[in-house]
């Protein structure tokens, strides 16, 4: 049997019990799963501080010294025990909530231990909870060198599985090792980017030998981690390019050509002309198209979006737009239906709210080929829309889909039809290559003329007296604005309460407005109606939740507050953002937050202050949110997370990595070489049971 295959609870220091807490917190079911939960960080055992040393900003450390005497505290599920340790520099408490019994008897007095942890300030005393804590041998015969740290839960810790502990299990496992691991990653990989082989990697990772070891260890797992998603990804991506969907939209024909002469509101911005022959190119060839549109918040995607639909039309087919939430779809429909107004071009409207009737119609309007455009949420995808002939599919506001509904879209012809995804939110180029990796991308790098750039303000809650004589003063020279509420996740409840509240007292504020209020929860219809009311200016304040965040286009509203702004990501504040400076007048992005901010959240807002380009936008946040944050990209499709890998800091192995995948999979695309074999079997193990990318197109 495989030894990484045996069950963690077999693993000496295990058991039925904590085997149960690590398949449940933190995935881990077998040995191997074990030999994956990486360290987060490394402990130097050769420095051992000084309590007189501890200060706010310390890590993890190691002390040496004796427990004077131990006190309980608290009654019932309140209780706690403190030692109180010296070293003789000074006193430090250790506290423990659990177990108190146990570490009452295990600990003796005056005797000399080894204490590792974290130090923080409590009641103005320094103290470390649940530390570790070892017996202190000889100097001689003090362990040295690195010692690996892991991440552990509250629970895990609850059960005496601190990073200590698993740092001891770990060492069990590699015990019952005999023979070295097998490699992952094939010869010829291992010799092109220089690799550390598997076995010496995984020892390495959790008991480095020295700290060029370890180097070279993160270097093998990082790169194998990033390879096999770019693999993935190049594997796919030169698959579906492959393949022939023989849609070709030969002609430019009386649909476009009328809309371009008689009704094109404005000249399209040179940008916006460029992407068009870059698709019509794509589209002239019988290949498929997949093509991702990256352009700023206002850059005009919806125009190009239409144009093209319109030359789809002209060659025979349908063509649908998918846009990630109602309000927006209608907007989208909206905008078509006025635009194609005198055409003769039949636009359709699908969303989840659609009448049980007229869905019916549609469907068969549909596949009659009744129906040109059709435009709506995500019910497009549902099995029972069918259309006559699909030809190109719009995604708007893509980061809001997965992979895998991307992929349904396409069987909604015999062959996949041409997809153009778009995008306000601009992709760092490491992240596009890990998401997005197998599209083509077109980029609007202009916004239309005439426009001014949005001015961002940071203010403080205090200063609201200000902000609502200035919110006054737009509205009376005619201008209309948003207030946005965040979104508290935990609670869909209490987020409605903070924008009732809110509403409540923009109301009070401005008795002499009309102000609506805005969520997610509200009907469509009412929604619809909201909207439309603020579009006709018959509303000047709407109060929202971040329902408005993603495309919604109201040139007139030019100042954007966001209430509780430090609750914002980046990219979510410059989504916002996007909503004002549409028109022709100046526009006012207002932050809002308490006094009192982290050192990153004023960070994020000196940020938007400063820039209003959305690529610097972006870069930011991905460095800001750092490693471990990437949930966002995880929804976006990504096939596996990343356990060590980070996309900012590592951004040239993954270089690396694509470049050496791209070269297999051009010399065996099929991944058929004995050599390459196991590459699938590792490809295949890495997908498990998600979505399996073989399959699509
Ligand atoms: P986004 O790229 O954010 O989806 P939209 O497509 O909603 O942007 O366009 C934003 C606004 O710019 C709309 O009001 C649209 O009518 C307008 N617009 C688009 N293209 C042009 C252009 N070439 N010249 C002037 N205004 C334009
Ligand atoms: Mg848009």
């Amino acid at each position: 049997m495989d030894i990484l295959q045996t069950d963690i609870k077999f693993v000496p220091g295990v058991g039925p019990k904590k085997a149960e807490i690590l398949n449940k917190e933190i995935d881990v079911f077998t040995l191997g799963d074990l030999l994956r939960w990486y360290p987060y960080r490394y402990v130097d055992r050769s420095r051992m501080y000084y309590v007189h040393e501890i200060d706010g900003s310390m890590p993890f450390i190691q002390l040496k010294g004796k427990i004077m005497s131990f006190e309980t505290f608290g009654e019932g599920r309140k209780k706690r025990l403190v030692a109180h340790f010296t070293d003789g520099t000074g006193f430090i408490d250790l506290v423990w909530f659990q177990g108190l019994k146990y570490i009452e008897n295990k600990y003796k007095l005056n005797q000399e231990y080894i204490v590792f942890g974290k130090p923080t300030l409590f009641n103005n005393r320094w103290n470390i909870a649940h530390p570790e804590i070892d017996p202190y041998l000889s100097e001689a015969d003090r362990p040295e060198g690195l010692m690996a740290m892991y991440n552990t839960t509250e629970k895990m810790k609850n059960h005496f599985l601190h990073s200590k502990a698993i740092h001891q299990i770990m060492g069990n496992a590699f015990a019952m090792i005999h023979d070295r691991l097998p490699e992952t990653l094939s010869p010829d990989v291992l010799q092109a980017a220089h690799l550390m082989p598997y076995h010496d990697a995984i020892e390495n990772i959790h008991f480095p030998k020295n700290p060029v070891l370890l180097r070279d260890a993160e270097y093998r797992l990082k790169f194998e981690e990033l390879f096999y998603i770019q693999l993935n990804i190049v594997r796919y991506a030169a698959d579906r390019k492959a393949k022939l969907n023989r849609f070709v939209f030969r002609k430019v024909g009386k649909h476009f050509n009328t809309f371009y002469e008689k009704h094109l509101p404005f000249p399209l911005t040179n940008a916006q002309k460029k992407v068009i022959k870059e698709i019509r190119k794509d589209t002239a060839t019988g290949k498929q198209m997949n093509r991702l549109l990256q352009g700023d918040v206002g850059s005009g995607k919806t125009l190009v979006a239409l144009l093209c639909m319109l030359i789809a039309i002209d060659n025979g087919f349908q063509a649908c737009l998918m846009a990630p939430t109602e309000i927006l779809a209608l907007q989208h429909f909206g905008t078509f239906s006025q635009l194609l107004a005198d055409m003769d071009v039949k636009v359709a409207l699908l969303t989840g709210s659609t009448r049980p009737k007229e869905r019916e119609k549609i469907h068969a309007d549909l596949l009659s080929g009744d129906i040109d455009i059709l435009i709506g949420t995500h019910a497009l995808i549902e099995d029972v829309v069918q259309f006559r002939n699909l030809g190109f599919v719009v995604i708007d506001e893509q980061h809001r889909f997965g992979v895998a509904q991307r992929a349904k879209l396409w069987t909604k012809n015999e062959h996949p039809p041409h997809v153009l995804v778009m995008t306000a939110t601009p992709i760092p180029r490491t992240l596009a290559m890990t998401v997005y990796g197998d599209l083509d991308v077109s980029i609007i790098d202009e916004l239309p003329p005439g426009r001014k750039p949005v001015k961002t303000l940071h203010r403080f809650d205090k200063n609201r007296g200000q902000l609502y004589q200035f919110i006054r003063q737009q509205i009376q020279s005619g201008r209309q604005i948003y207030i946005v509420y965040p979104l508290i996740e935990e609670s869909e409840k209490l987020d409605l309460k903070n924008l009732e509240e809110g509403y409540e007292h923009i109301c009070q504020v401005f008795p002499e407005f009309t102000v609506c209020k805005m969520h997610g929860r509200m009907k469509p219809a009412e929604k619809d109606e909201v909207m439309r009311r603020f579009v006709a200016n018959e509303v000047q304040i709407m109060v929202s939740t971040t329902v408005i965040e993603v495309g919604v286009n109201v040139p007139n509203a030019s100042v954007m507050v966001i209430e509780s702004a430090q609750r914002f990501g980046l990219s979510q504040l410059h989504q916002l953002r996007g909503r004002v400076g549409r028109g022709a007048d100046q526009s006012y992005c207002i932050l809002i937050t308490p006094y009192e901010l982290s050192a990153d959240t004023r960070k994020r807002m000196e940020i938007m202050t400063e820039s209003n380009d959305g690529f610097v936008i972006a870069e930011a946040d991905l460095k800001l949110r750092g490693p471990g944050d990437l949930e966002g990209t995880q929804q976006s499709g990504i096939p596996f997370s990343l356990k060590i890998a980070d996309l900012v800091r590592d951004s040239s192995i993954l270089y690396r990595a694509r470049e050496i995948a791209e070269k297999i999979i051009q010399h065996d695309p099929k991944l058929e070489a004995p050599d390459h074999q196991i590459l699938r079997q590792q490809l295949s193990r890495l997908s498990g049971n998600r979505y399996d990318w073989g399959r699509i197109g």
